[in-house]
C-alpha cells in the first residue's frame, strides 16, 4: 500500500526511514537533524565508518533509538535549474533506496520529499519523480508511505496519487 501522511518522519514504526542525506553523511538540518537527534549517536558513527556516499546513491545504517530499525541515507541533487541531470539523480535516489531496502529484506519503508527543502528542488516536479519510481519499482513492498512535512507537499502528494493509475 502508498499511503501520504503529514507530520515527522522520525515517528514511523516501520522496517526503514529515508534520510535525504548529505554527502558527507555527518549529518546537517532539515530531515537529517531531525532523524540524527531522533536516533542519537550511533547513526553518526555507523556513517562515520561509511565515510560517505555519492549524489544519487543510498547506504544504510541502524536507526538508533528510533522505532524503526534502518535508515536510508540517500542524498538527493541540489537544484540548479533542472538541466543538470537533477531528474535523473532524484529518480536514483528512490530506485537505490528501494533496491538497498529489497536486499535487507524491508518491507515498509518511509521516505520524505527528498532535495525540495535545502536543496532546492521545485515542490511538483519532485513529486513527479518521487511517486512514478515508487508506483514503478516499490511493488513489493507491503507499504511505502511519502511522509510530507510541510502542508504544500502534503497536499500536492494527495493530489497527485489520488490521479495516478
Ligand atoms: P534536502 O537537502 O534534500 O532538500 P531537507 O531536509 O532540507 O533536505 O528537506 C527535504 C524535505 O524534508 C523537505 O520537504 C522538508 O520540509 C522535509 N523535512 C524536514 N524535516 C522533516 C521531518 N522531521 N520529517 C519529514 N520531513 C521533514
Amino acid at each position: 500500500m502508498i499511503a501520504v501522511i503529514h507530520g515527522d518522519i522520525t515517528a514511523y514504526s516501520g522496517d526503514a526511514i529515508v534520510n535525504a542525506a548529505n554527502k558527507t553523511l555527518l549529518g546537517g538540518g532539515g530531515v537529517d537533524g531531525a532523524i540524527h537527534r531522533a536516533g542519537g549517536p550511533d547513526i553518526l558513527k555507523a556513517c562515520r565508518r561509511i565515510g560517505g556516499c555519492g549524489t544519487g546513491e543510498a547506504v544504510i545504517t541502524t536507526a538508533g533509538l528510533m522505532k524503526a530499525r534502518y535508515v536510508i541515507h540517500t542524498v538527493g541533487p541540489v537544484w540548479h535549474g533542472g538541466n543538470s541531470g537533477e531528474p535523473y539523480l532524484l529518480a536514483n535516489c528512490y530506485r537505490n533506496s528501494l533496491s538497498l531496502a529489497r536486499d535487507k529484506g524491508i518491507e515498509s519503508l518511509a521516505f520524505p520529499n527528498i532535495s525540495t527543502g535545502i536543496y532546492g528542488y521545485p515542490k511538483a516536479l519532485a513529486a513527479d519523480i518521487a511517486i512514478r519510481e515508487v508506483l514503478s519499482w516499490g511493488k513489493e513492498f507491503r507499504d511505502i508511505v511519502f511522509f510530507c512535512f510541510e502542508s504544500d507537499n502534503y497536499r500536492l502528494y494527495r493530489e497527485k496519487l489520488q490521479t495516478s493509475p
